[in-house]
């Protein structure tokens, strides 16, 4: 039996199947974002479970902007002029179309895999939708009653992506996948820094990574006004190898390695507390936590590690091999994700707010070539990225001065863009003018903080410092974005530089060497347990110590040594 429905209800539900079509096609975009939030690897790169917040803010907006729909059809259907009825269905014509312009958009730029068939297709519709209006105009509605039927039908989608993505958050993990593991209790009976004892590492080794620190740009190619003293000076006084080639040019692929001492040739995220690496001599993925890592081996030792780090959520991977483990995991690593920590940080009525500003400022940007850009999560990214500098570096300066820690690995999140300092200002002012230079300068003056600290607490003879990076700077990611100028368009025309920085002040020593042999910076995690070992103690042991491992020895007394300005 069915019970006979009355014109104004059919009227009414008909009304209201456009009107949440139309919202739902004009926030098409969201849905494709919060698809790219899906799926357990991105875990990896989280600190929690993954937040409702980004479907439910889509959702009521979805909701507002149905209700405003409505409210818009009944308006104009009240008043029942004529050129107010032309206006509406002209207006919802215009309106598909920016739904159909927001997937080309995201095809072309933001996956950067748009075909011609996509685009054609695409534009076929579009012009299909052009000459309805042309036909709205001349009082014919063939072409706006056949777009009312199929946006009708497109109410579907709504109860499909919920369905959907309810079925994603059902296999998400469980907030205790995301803990640290537990830290190795500190070593008993081990006697303080600078007195000797059983069992004590010959030198305490302070393991500074610096992401994305690019030795051309920072040494070999310096451009004028870029200034690094503290660098410089370290330099004059260090074990400089100028020919340290990275392992790999990205961190997710780099980091594992270098700590690993093995080369691997691909890394893949797997979930909240899992990497998967392969090793360059085979085929199978091992997880990277169960493979041989430089704070295990030391602490085989008789060594005290703690690790403070950036991007990776170490803690969670290798906290079991350290005493103490500090990580901030990149949750701005991917734009995805970016958006759902932007939107946790705004909260349920913020991130609405933000549906809606982000949605207006992406139909403004179809009229430009700025489309893909989402100014206020770029800016958020930035800030963001300060913020995990500062605690990063509080951490590492507090476990440096630590008598009882003998091995400290800091990986920090700088000069790796954003630009998250003035250099000119001497300051942390976040600006869209900075650059890549400005970070550089960041790290110098990290360099220089860190040796007052130790030299205070009249740590820094016996302790070694070693600096160095995972990559240099990449122009596929960064060109063309904020803080990027056309200096480096020109900087990095030949190509991006694989050699990075590789400092060794050992304790105790002062004396310049520059190696400017080639050799992998793979050989880091080896040399450091050497050090701690006390197998290498001068810069000739240095250098003869990498030279074995990788190739002949080309060891240079410097003169003028270093941070000079060099072609
Ligand atoms: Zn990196």
């Amino acid at each position: 039996m069915s019970l006979p429905l009355s014109p104004a209800i059919k009227q009414s539900v008909r009304d209201l199947l456009i009107s949440a079509s139309l919202a739902n096609l004009l926030l098409l975009r969201r849905w494709y974002d919060i698809e790219d939030l899906q799926g357990i690897p991105l875990n990896y790169f989280r600190t929690h479970p993954p937040s409702a917040i980004p479907l439910n803010a889509t959702l009521i907006a979805s909701g507002i902007l149905t209700v405003i729909v409505l409210l818009l059809a009944r308006i104009v259907r009240g008043c029942g002029k004529q050129w107010l009825l032309t206006f509406a269905r002209v207006g919802f014509l215009a309106a598909l179309i920016v739904p159909l312009e927001t997937v080309r958009q995201y095809w072309n730029y933001q996956k950067g895999h748009a075909d011609w068939t996509t685009n054609a297709a695409l534009l076929a519709l579009d012009l299909l939708l052009a000459s309805g209006i042309v036909e709205v105009l001349r009082g014919r509605l063939r072409i706006f009653i056949a777009a009312e039927r199929v946006a009708a039908c497109m109410a579907a989608m709504l109860p499909v992506f919920l369905i959907y993505f309810a079925g994603m958050h059902a296999e998400a993990q469980h907030e205790a996948a995301y803990h640290a593991r537990p830290p190795l209790p500190p070593l008993p009976g081990h006697p303080a820094a600078g007195r000797n004892g059983v069992n004590r590492p010959a030198s305490r080794v302070i393991w500074l990574l610096f992401d994305e620190f690019d030795q051309r740009l920072a040494f070999d190619n310096r451009q004028p006004g870029v200034e690094l003293p503290e660098l410089d000076r370290l330099r004059a006084e260090s074990f400089v190898g100028t020919h340290a080639i990275q392992t790999a040019g990205f961190t997710n692929l780099a980091v594992p390695s270098l700590l690993s001492g093995r080369v691997y040739s691909h890394a893949e995220a797997a979930d909240a507390s899992t990497l998967l690496v392969q090793p360059s001599d085979s085929n199978s993925m091992l997880s990277w936590r169960d493979q041989p890592n430089v704070f295990r081996r030391a602490r085989e030792q008789g060594v005290n590690a703690a690790l403070v780090g950036w991007h990776h959520p170490y803690c969670r991977v290798l906290g079991d091999s350290l005493t103490r483990c500090f990580d901030e995991a990149g949750v701005t690593s991917s734009d995805a994700l970016a958006e759902e920590t932007y939107f946790v940080d705004r909260g349920l009525a913020g991130s609405i707010a933000a549906v809606f500003e982000w949605r207006w400022n992406s139909f403004l940007g179809l009229f430009s070539r700025s489309e893909g850009m989402n100014h206020a999560l770029t800016r958020f990214i930035q800030s963001h990225q300060q913020q995990q500098y500062f605690r990063i570096r509080d951490r590492a300066y507090r476990d440096a001065v630590d008598p009882r820690i003998d091995f400290l690995y800091a990986h920090f999140p700088t000069p790796h863009l954003y630009a998250i300092y003035d250099a000119q200002r001497k300051d942390f002012t976040l600006s869209e003018q900075t650059t890549y230079f400005d970070n550089l300068a960041l790290v110098d003056r990290t360099v220089g903080e860190l040796r007052r600290k130790l030299e205070q607490d009249g740590l820094w003879d016996t302790t070694t410092l070693l600096i160095s990076a995972d990559h240099g700077l990449r122009y596929v990611l960064w060109h063309g974005g904020m803080n990027w100028t056309p200096q480096f368009d020109r900087l990095l025309e030949a190509g991006q530089s694989p050699i990075v920085p590789f400092i060794l002040k050992l304790g105790g020593e002062n004396k310049p060497a520059v190696y400017d042999a080639s050799f992998s910076a793979i050989v880091t995690g080896d040399l450091v347990l050497a050090v701690l070992r006390g197998e290498v103690t001068t810069a000739a042991q240095a250098a003869a110590w990498i030279a074995e491992k990788t190739g002949p020895q080309r060891v240079t007394e410097s003169p003028h040594p270093v941070g000079g300005t060099s072609p």
